[in-house]
């Protein structure tokens, strides 16, 4: 049996990637890995649409959140998060760690924040120094708009806009500097391809200035010497080196496809992901939705457990459950990384068949199969009409 990942880190790792990492070891003082790292450096930007430095971190994506916070600030600073998930919550657990003074915008998980609460926090606190955002809600599978609260914390402050874009780096649409985004961190085991391992954070011109200033403790995570060391092309400590070397490649298949082609992928087949399981009759949780993963309901009346048992060790696919409260309500598809069309097709047969092992009858076999084929025959179609209706708009007004 195949073994099939379907959980938003970590994803599936290409064949190409994988082999990549079982050559020997280079060193990373050699040319052979300097050229790789500057690569690889210059293809990073065109990821996250800058032309900033983004300095490659050696831990999970966490330890980019991490940086962002203690590079940023100093003991005392104010500091707006958004508790909307898991990931959000982190941010404000991060920052009191560290002393900072954590303003908490608490919404129900399972929906987005909106500029309007963003702007009106910003009101009570001027004095705040940072916004912390979650791109897109792993926990939840919501989207936040931040290009729009990006603009309106620029016209209603001087703090700096910090995006997690974990789940969200290609994936979803992001220009970092032309939406004026202050930070933005990713991991390497989500929308990369590679394996967990490497954290990636870029910095904007305004908000490196703060880093110049900020007296929390670091060390490890220092971005200044980050900073020191990239200018001649190395890291300040050892680099994970198989993990640089395999995101070399991952990199590549990401240049090739083309950025936009991959945001584009990734709409379609969280479309079709969303259209297969409501044909099952089942509810989706939480939007406005992410294309990275689809958060659903478990259907009333089937015992979770052995419905996730069935998933995973007779059809080979693992989902990933709910997490705090919503631990025994939702579970979550990923679609994020390395899928193709042909892949949703196999989910979601698997997510019938598991469903009428466990006694759910509430569609007609092959009804979610037939959704998610009918999106893809569409799809373009559909897109070419929302063109048209973007130029309608901006025709006539
Ligand atoms: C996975 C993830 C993280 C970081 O998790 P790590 O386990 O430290 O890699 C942070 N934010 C979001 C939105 C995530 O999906």
């Amino acid at each position: 049996m195949k073994k099939r990942l379907f959980t938003p880190g970590p994803t599936p790792v290409p064949e190409n990637v994988a082999l990549a990492m079982a050559q020997p070891i280079i060193h990373h003082r050699n040319p052979e890995f300097i050229e790789i790292f500057s690569r690889v450096n210059e293809n990073l930007k065109y990821l996250f649409q800058t032309k900033r430095d983004v300095f490659t971190l050696t831990s999970s994506g966490t330890g980019a959140m991490e940086a962002a916070v203690v590079n940023l600030l100093s003991p005392g600073d104010k500091a707006i998060f958004v508790n909307g998930g898991k990931f959000g919550e982190r941010w404000g657990e991060i920052c009191k760690a560290y002393g900072v003074n954590a303003v908490e915008i608490k919404i129900e998980w399972g929906r987005a924040v909106a500029p309007e609460e963003i702007e009106s926090e910003l009101k009570k606190n001027p004095d705040t120094k940072a916004v912390f955002l979650t791109h897109s809600e792993t926990s939840t599978g919501v989207f936040t708009d931040v290009k729009e609260i990006a603009k309106v914390v620029r016209e209603s402050s001087d703090a700096v806009v910090v995006v997690d874009g974990i789940t969200s780096v290609g994936a979803h649409e992001m220009y970092m500097d032309d939406w004026g985004l202050d930070v933005v961190i990713t991991g390497s085991q989500k929308g990369l391809m590679i394996p967990p391992g490497l954290s990636f954070i870029a910095v904007s011109e305004k908000a490196w200035k703060m880093v110049e200033e900020s007296k929390l403790p670091k060390f490890y995570f220092s971005l200044k010497k980050a900073k020191k060391a990239l200018e001649s092309g190395d890291t300040p400590w050892t680099p994970a080196i198989a993990l640089i070397v395999a995101l070399d490649v991952a990199l590549k298949m990401i240049r090739e496809e083309g950025l936009e082609n991959i945001w584009k992928r990734h709409e379609k087949l969280s479309l079709a992901v969303r259209e297969g399981c409501k044909a099952l009759g089942l509810k989706l949780f939480g939007y406005p939705p992410s294309h990275a993963v689809t958060a659903v309901y478990f259907p009333d009346g089937i015992d979770k457990k052995e419905f996730q048992k069935v998933l995973k060790y007779k059809y080979g696919i693992t989902v990933a459950g709910g997490q705090e409260h919503l631990k025994d309500k939702i579970f979550r598809i990923s679609h994020l990384g390395y899928y193709d069309e042909i892949d949703i097709v196999g989910v979601i047969s698997a997510l019938e068949m598991a469903l009428m092992d466990s006694g759910f009858d509430k569609f007609n076999q092959g009804d979610g199969v037939k959704a998610v084929q009918k999106v893809f025959a569409g799809f373009e179609e559909k897109l070419v009409q929302k063109d048209n209706n973007d130029e309608m708009l901006s025709c006539c007004h």
